[in-house]
This record gives structure tokens, sequence and C-alpha cells, in this order.
């Protein structure tokens, strides 16, 4: 039988031993790749993941609450936004704000913003082309031109602007959704080659000019990569979190403790 995430985002909803059992095993160690990528080059956080997931555990906890039951994707997507929250954005030494950037990258394709945007996400040239299925070298070029381009819209520039404020930028490209932002669903088509030309014509014509949809999209491209390889944890790797969680051990069936030698 298989326990998948539309079942676990149900029954955590509901509060359900299963689903945080489910969720512990199958998504701590998505939590803990994520703050080895976010957390990369800073000084270690030890209680951080404890920390994410109480925010995830909480009884206000957006995670579960706001979420329609989704697929798994989706729903990593919108872990990951839990998990940024968590980590203390250290202020950059020269602001640059959403509106900046939105107007020097203006000339730049859907694909090249992306390209551009990945570097917020701290996502190197080859990590970026992966994601893009785009040449490594290309990504540094574009990178470039990205760059040239703020340099022409702010005082004081340095090269590893758009990267230093990454974390606020990321903020407020979440918090600018408007009435016309797609849905997951068509950016995991698109991820997923499903999309016929018109649809991705038609996708693009918003995408390109909305950067809350930008940074979605290269979220869920993220994710993508995020999932592979991922392998759940075992009962005895996933206890000390359930713990902490203060979520029951699942019973054994009979035929497993009679094997076991159990009772
Ligand atoms: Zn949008």
């Amino acid at each position: 039988m298989i326990y998948t995430c539309y079942e676990m985002i149900r029954d955590c909803r509901a509060d359900r031993a299963p689903g945080w059992r489910h969720f512990v095993a199958a998504y701590v160690p998505v939590i803990r790749k994520l703050l080895a990528h976010y957390q990369a080059g800073t000084p270690g956080d030890s209680g951080i993941l404890e920390r994410v997931l109480a925010a995830v555990r909480h009884p206000e906890s957006s995670l579960f609450q706001s979420l329609e039951p989704a697929p798994e994707r989706w729903f990593v997507a919108e872990l990951r936004q839990k998990v940024l929250a968590e980590l203390a954005a250290p202020a950059p030494a020269i602001g640059l704000d959403l509106e900046t950037v939105a107007a020097a990258l203006e000339p730049l394709t859907l694909l090249e913003k992306q390209a551009a945007w990945l570097e917020t996400m701290s996502y190197p040239a080859a990590q970026t082309g992966v994601l893009l299925r785009m040449a490594p070298a290309t990504v540094e070029n574009t990178r470039a031109r990205a760059a040239d381009l703020i340099r022409g819209k702010v005082d004081s520039w340095s090269r590893s602007l758009l990267a230093e404020n990454g974390p606020a930028l990321g903020r407020a490209a979440a918090a600018a959704a408007g009435g016309e932002c797609l849905a997951p669903k068509a950016f995991l088509d698109m991820l997923d080659g499903r999309t016929t030309w018109r649809g991705r014509e038609e996708l693009e014509q918003h995408v390109t000019r909305c950067w809350h949809c930008v940074d979605h999209f290269c979220r869920l491209a993220e994710v993508v990569e995020l999932l592979r390889g991922i392998q759940p944890l075992s009962d005895l790797e996933a206890e000390p979190f359930r713990k902490l969680l203060g979520v029951p051990p699942a019973k054994r069936p009979g035929w497993k403790r009679w094997l076991a030698g159990g009772a």
C-alpha cells in the first residue's frame, strides 16, 4: 500500500499521527538538503532543523492549513519557504529591491531571467545549468549581462549584489502574488514537457513580466533536483524527530511482532 503526499497532507491537517510519521521520515531528509544548500558558507546553526520542525508542527502553521491536498512537488516548494523563513537572513552591505531588479532585467528573456534569479537562490552556474537544461557557460554569460544591467540602475554596485540580496529578494517575490499569477500545475506541466507550444507562449507572456512567477517557477525547478536521490529515514533515524514532535510510534502489525520474536 502506498501512502501518498496527498494523504499525508490530509492526515497532518487533521493532526493524525500517520501523517506526521510520514512527514518526518520522508521530509526531514529534504529539509536537511535545503539547509545544507542555504546555510553553505555561513556558520552552522545547530538548532535550525528542530526550529523548522517545530514551526511546521505548530497548530497555527500555515503549511498544511493553507494547502489543498497537493502533489508532492507543490508541497516541497512550500516547505522550502518554511525552511528559509527560519533562516536568519544577514543584512546585505548594499540593498537591492525587487522593483530595481525587475526594471533592470526587463530586456532579458524568461529563461535568462531564471538563470539570473537562481543566483539569488545561491545556485552556481553549473547547478543552474542542470536546473534549466542550459550550458553552464551560457548561464555565466547571462549572469554577467544581468549584472551589467543592474549596474546601470544602482548607485553602488558589486558583482555579487544579486546573490547577497537573495534572501530579501526571495521574500519580496513570494509576497508579490497577483490575480493573474499561475497555479503550480501550469509550471509543473511545463517542467514535465506537457505544455503545448501555444500554452507555453501564453504562460511566458505573464511570467516574463512577473517576478513572483519567475521565483515560483525557479522554486519548482529546484524541487525536481531536490527530490532526486532522497532516501527516507529509517524508523531508528526518525525516532528522535518523531519524539520531538510528540508523535507516537506506529503499532507494528501482529505478524511483524511475531517475526521479530516479540509477544
Ligand atoms: Zn505572476
